[in-house]
């Protein structure tokens, strides 16, 4: 599958599906002008790809015609939300594969006595926010980034600075319809479909393409306190190491507040904490957390409400995590309390960090304190494993791959993973990977392990029935059990 395709027939057929639409606003082919700039735009171009065709459908009946169009083809397919996949996933991870634009799904509904609601699966997270606080003020946990798709985000997880207060996006997912691998158009919740609803809240690429998904909400909470330090402007990264001692201390605190959401950025120029408490001012403070900071770092506090939080994060963060079409690398690993690294080893690592050629002056760490209502959720509930986790981190290296780069992205490169391996050197155990920062260099059985971990075994399982020609595909994507039979799986003994 993937390259073997007939490309002429497999156009044949989406056009046909077209009908009387203009196929110019349906589905676009490589070749045609604006394929790479509009239709297949990468989100990062260090992970170059060409799609065997983008398809932009307006109904879920229209997906499952283009599913079926890929399987008479031989093709694979991904669908596309907000196309924010570090390996440009949405786009299928490799050339060849069909994507399916999810732009048109932009529905909304609301059960006003109930506040659950419906919305189309390529909604992006800030405009899905905008229209809950219309519908009453209501809200749901996310991540930070606004143009993320609410299908690809909950299909996956959906961590945010309120995930522990509330969980994750996937948590409040109550049904989906779906389009399988054969076509067929299914609702699916805890009791119909109970496994599907299970592998697509976690593993939703490997599964089928989500056309709407309903979730509850709840009331945004208000007033909110936003908070952050000044940044440390630490001439080396060592001396950022004693700050982000006493950060890891206060976060891992298994009795800190849930309300508390953080983040410790690191960069070239020093170290900052950034983040929102859910509750007034005089709460924050009574909660003991702002003296807990550590020495010179206190937190200035901005009262805001839901969409004010919303978007300071978005904007704070977004001077690193850049929105612009650029080129990055990405590493990042999920640690358990015991698995933190002690003060000694985080100044270890922090003054490896001062010794290396980066290649690129662009690049940070983000600490984010995770667990509390996340981890409340049973492991066997949802795909998404990562129950059992007190800090997610990721190291960005930003240096797009071009000619005449190719020294700086190979320093880049060497960096992000010289400093992966830093962490799982000193921070023995650490097993775990959050599959929505994925990382294309990674090998596909590693990556798997990491980002579904024991919940691996049962994914493959359900892969074998519900997709064993694996229709729905990624380089990383879940296996069919059978694929692996015989074989010694990672991590299994
Ligand atoms: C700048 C930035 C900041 C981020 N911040 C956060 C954060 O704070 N918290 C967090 O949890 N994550 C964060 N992420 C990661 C993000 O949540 C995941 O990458 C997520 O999968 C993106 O979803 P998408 O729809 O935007 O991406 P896409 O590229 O469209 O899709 C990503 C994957 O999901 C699949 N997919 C998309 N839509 C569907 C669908 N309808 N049905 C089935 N599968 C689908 C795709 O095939 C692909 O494999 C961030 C990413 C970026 C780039």
């Amino acid at each position: 599958m993937g390259n073997t395709h007939s490309q002429s027939s497999l156009e044949s057929c989406i056009q046909s599906l077209a009908g009387n639409r203009a196929l110019s606003s349906f589905a676009a082919f490589p070749g045609s002008p604006t394929y790479k700039t509009d239709w297949a735009r990468l989100y990062n171009l260090n992970f170059a790809v060409v799609p065997a065709a983008v398809a932009r459908p307006e109904t879920a009946e229209d997906v499952a015609g283009l599913v079926k169009c890929a399987r008479e083809n031989g093709v694979r397919v991904q669908a596309k939300s907000g196309g924010h996949s570090y390996g440009n996933y949405g786009l299928g991870g490799v050339d060849g594969v069909l994507s399916i634009d999810m732009v048109n799904f932009q529905h909304f509904s609301m059960d006003n006595d109930t506040g659950v609601v419906t919305v189309g699966a390529g909604m992006p997270i800030n405009v899905l926010n905008q229209k809950l606080q219309n519908a009453g003020g209501r809200a749901i946990p996310h991540g930070i980034a606004p143009g993320i798709g609410i299908g690809g985000h909950a299909g996956i997880g959906g961590i945010g600075t309120m995930s522990r207060m509330w969980g994750t996006t996937l948590d409040h997912v109550i049904k989906m319809q779906v389009v399988t691998a054969d076509g067929e158009i299914r609702t699916v919740n805890k009791s119909s479909e109970p496994d599907l609803f299970w592998a697509l809240r976690g593993a939703a690429p490997s599964f089928g393409i989500i056309t709407s998904l309903t979730l509850i909400t709840h009331p945004a909470p208000s007033p909110i306190a936003q908070y952050e330090t000044t940044l440390s402007f630490s001439p080396t990264t060592l001396s950022s190491a004693p700050l982000y001692s006493v950060w890891q201390q206060l976060i891992s605190d298994p009795s800190l507040d849930p309300r508390f959401g953080s983040l410790f950025i690191l960069t070239p120029m020093g170290s900052l904490i950034t983040g929102t408490f859910y509750g007034s001012q005089s709460e924050f403070e009574d909660s003991g957390i702002p003296e807990r900071f550590p020495d010179g770092m206190q937190p200035h506090v901005q009262m805001t409400d839901w969409l004010g939080a919303g978007a300071h994060l978005a904007g704070q963060m977004g001077k690193w995590m850049l929105s612009t079409q650029t080129g990055f690398f990405v590493k990042s690993l999920a640690f358990r309390r015991n698995e933190l690294p002690s003060s000694l080893d985080v100044q270890e690592i922090f003054k490896w960090i001062d010794d290396q050629d980066k290649g690129t002056i662009l690049w940070f760490c983000v600490f984010e304190a995770v667990g509390g209502k996340m981890n409340e959720v049973s492991v066997e509930d949802t795909a998404f494993v990562h129950r059992d986790k007190t800090v997610v981190w990721q190291v960005w290296a930003v240096v797009p791959s071009m000619e005449g780069n190719s020294v700086l992205v190979d320093k880049a490169r060497k960096f992000v993973a010289g400093l992966k391996d830093q962490f799982m050197k000193y921070a023995k155990g650490v097993d775990g990977m959050y599959p929505g920062y994925v990382d294309p260099e990674m090998g596909e059985e590693s990556g798997q392990r990491m980002y579904w971990g024991r919940n691996l075994e049962r994914l493959e399982e359900l892969k074998r029935v519900w997709d064993p020609e694996e229709r729905f595909w990624n380089p990383q994507s879940v296996r069919p059990a059978d694929k692996f039979s015989g074989k010694k799986r990672l991590g299994v003994s």
